[in-house]
């Protein structure tokens, strides 16, 4: 056993120091940012945010309201692949490069990426997720998806360590997907005691991989604005979301109407509802990792998405940042013991 001393922080701990700035308004401000990926030549121009690869938020609905605002889905790996033609059929060419497939490392899953790949080859995005990065099954697959898919943009997750973020990099992953246990409905860290405060996580993922010329996603941990914007402040190229695009009418899970109000149920990928309908039930070797919640419908998420950028804008001019880019640059974290006054919550 040993202990590791030094502090790791999450959202909650830290705040973004105010500085001058020359910015008027924030309408000055961009979000939009180019990448040019480390295996490919592949070039990206959008607003890196994403939605999340659950069943619940990476839906085909989810993703033609983000791709019509330059916004990112991981679409869930659940469709079929009937689904998948309608689906590519019913959007414009200009989405496309907003949307990634998703996988998990079974046989199964690879052949059915192939024959997604196969009817699609204009898709580019790949999203291969585990909930834990670090088993070597995991990094085969990658660098197996590396050799069959030379041309395509390779996400690979989840890790909260940089030494796991420079081997998936290497095995060819062009961005690693970073976040064990921050998520809303995620109950990793009670049920196993594992995980790592996500602001730390992207720090010290983020300076591994760009010093190999990769990038990363932050995942999960982000319940506001504030925290997308902090997610940003600490390096991480991408924001990837789950709870905060749950529960809108584009959001998957079951609509539920009590007593005139209308819920929509969000779950985590491990709950037992999530295995219940995709594997037929929690196995016996293991424990569900996820919570099944329900949350008061919110409404089209085009309003919530103009509340992010709107306070990922205000971020930018309270630092000086003219665009999205300059954020981290900018930022200083002021670490601290309290957050916003709940008098009135
Ligand atoms: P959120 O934005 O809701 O805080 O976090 C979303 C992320 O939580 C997802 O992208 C995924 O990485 C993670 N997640 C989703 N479902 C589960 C689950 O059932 N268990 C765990 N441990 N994590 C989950």
């Amino acid at each position: 056993m040993r202990i590791e001393s030094g502090l790791k922080l999450g959202f909650k701990d830290v705040m973004i120091r105010p500085k001058r700035s020359t910015l008027k308004s924030r309408s000055q401000v961009s979000l939009e940012r180019t990448f040019k990926f480390l295996h490919n030549s592949y070039e990206w121009t959008g607003i890196p945010i994403m939605a999340a690869n659950m069943d619940t938020v990476g839906t085909f609905e989810m993703a033609k309201a983000l791709a019509s605002k330059q916004l990112f889905t991981a679409i869930h790996k659940h469709y079929t692949i009937e689904q998948w033609s309608s689906f590519i059929a019913s959007i414009p060419p200009s989405y496309i490069p907003h949307i990634a497939v998703s996988t998990g490392t079974s046989e199964k899953d690879n052949e059915k990426l192939r024959l997604i790949f196969s009817i699609h080859p204009q898709l580019k995005f790949i999203c291969i997720d585990v909930a834990n990065g670090y088993s070597q099954h995991f990094v085969d697959f990658v660098k197996n998806a590396r050799a069959q898919f030379p041309d395509k943009v390779i996400i690979a997750g989840n890790v909260v360590t940089g030494e796991m973020v420079e081997e998936l990099i290497l095995s060819g992953a062009d961005i690693v997907k970073v976040g064990i246990g921050p998520g809303s409905v995620c109950t990793t860290r009670v049920k196993t005691g594992v995980g790592y405060p996500q602001l730390s996580a992207i720090i010290e993922c983020a300076d591994a991989a760009h010093g190999l010329g990769g990038h990363i996603i932050s995942d999960g941990g982000c319940a506001t604005p504030g925290d997308v914007a902090k997610a940003f402040g600490a390096g991480a190229d991408f924001v990837m979301l789950g709870g905060m695009l749950s529960g809108h009418h584009e959001s998957g899970g079951e609509l539920i109407e009590r007593n005139g109000e209308k819920f929509k149920q969000f779950y985590g990928m491990s709950s037992a509802t999530a295995m219940e309908k995709h594997v037929g039930g929690v196995a016996e070797y293991r424990a569900s990792e996820g919570k099944t919640v329900e949350i008061p419908l919110k409404g089209h998420v085009a309003d919530t998405l103009q509340d992010i950028l709107g306070g990922i804008r205000s971020t930018c001019t309270y630092v000086g940042a003219p665009r999205l880019k300059e954020l981290s640059k900018r930022t200083t974290f002021i670490c601290v013991s309290e957050q916003e006054n709940r008098v009135y919550s």
